[in-house]
């Protein structure tokens, strides 16, 4: 009895979440969902990857949280339109916490929205947003194992970001191993292992990301 109940869920969600697309399209706005555990680095790699873009690329962000505004702030600080969502608790974004955040970003002067979603590798990729791309942010230090017990996640993302590479050695992060797992989930999925800290590879990124913002 449980199962149509969740599919119903899920189905109103997916309306949504193409409402949110016709919107985007409209407004030529690009749009990411970028999903993580807490800590992997979201919020850096947003930031990392802003400081990159060309002048012409007009970006804005909307921050996913269970509470508080920290990365809001650290984003605003840097004179970029963010919008804060708290979820309540709630473990992920859905397409209708995104469609009530719209009216707060300037949409008609942006033309690159990131959507930081809620720190959490189980049951984001559920929900669609109405995304473009969905990317997920994987760390040296949760441990090269993450795509064999995160199937689902890994196996949905349009690209992979490893963050944190100059970790790699003091976690004994096997990049051969995590990239086996994701190959064997997602082929040929785009795979990118960058530093926010130092900045090595972000380049790689966002050279990629902007190929498909153009095309
Ligand atoms: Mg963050
Ligand atoms: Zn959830």
């Amino acid at each position: 009895m449980k199962i149509p109940v969740v599919k119903e869920i899920l189905s109103a969600n997916e309306r949504v979440a193409a409402e949110n697309r016709i919107t985007f399209d409209a407004s030529g706005v690009f749009v990411l969902n970028l999903m993580a555990s807490p800590g992997a680095g979201k919020t850096s790699l947003i930031l990392s990857t802003i400081d990159r873009l060309p002048e012409e690329v007009r970006p804005g962000v909307i921050e996913g949280d269970l509470a508080s505004t920290i990365d809001a702030d650290t984003i605003a600080a840097r004179g970029i339109p963010v919008v804060q969502i708290n979820t309540g608790g709630n473990c992920h974004l859905d397409a209708p916490m995104i469609r009530t955040a719209l009216p707060d970003l300037p949409m008609d002067e942006m033309n690159l929205l990131f959507i930081e979603n809620v720190g959490n590798l189980v049951c984001t990729a559920n929900f669609a947003l109405g995304a473009d791309l969905a990317v997920v942010v994987a760390s040296a230090p949760e441990g090269h194992d993450k795509p064999y017990k995160y199937p689902a996640m890994f196996a949905s993302a349009d690209a992979v970001v490893l963050n944190k590479a100059d970790l790699l050695d003091v976690f004994e992060f096997d990049v051969d191993y995590f990239r086996r797992g994701l190959e064997m989930l997602n082929p040929g999925v785009p795979f990118f292992v960058v530093s926010c800290r130092t900045g090595d590879g972000v380049g790689d990124w966002v050279a990629w990301l902007l190929d498909r913002v153009d095309g």
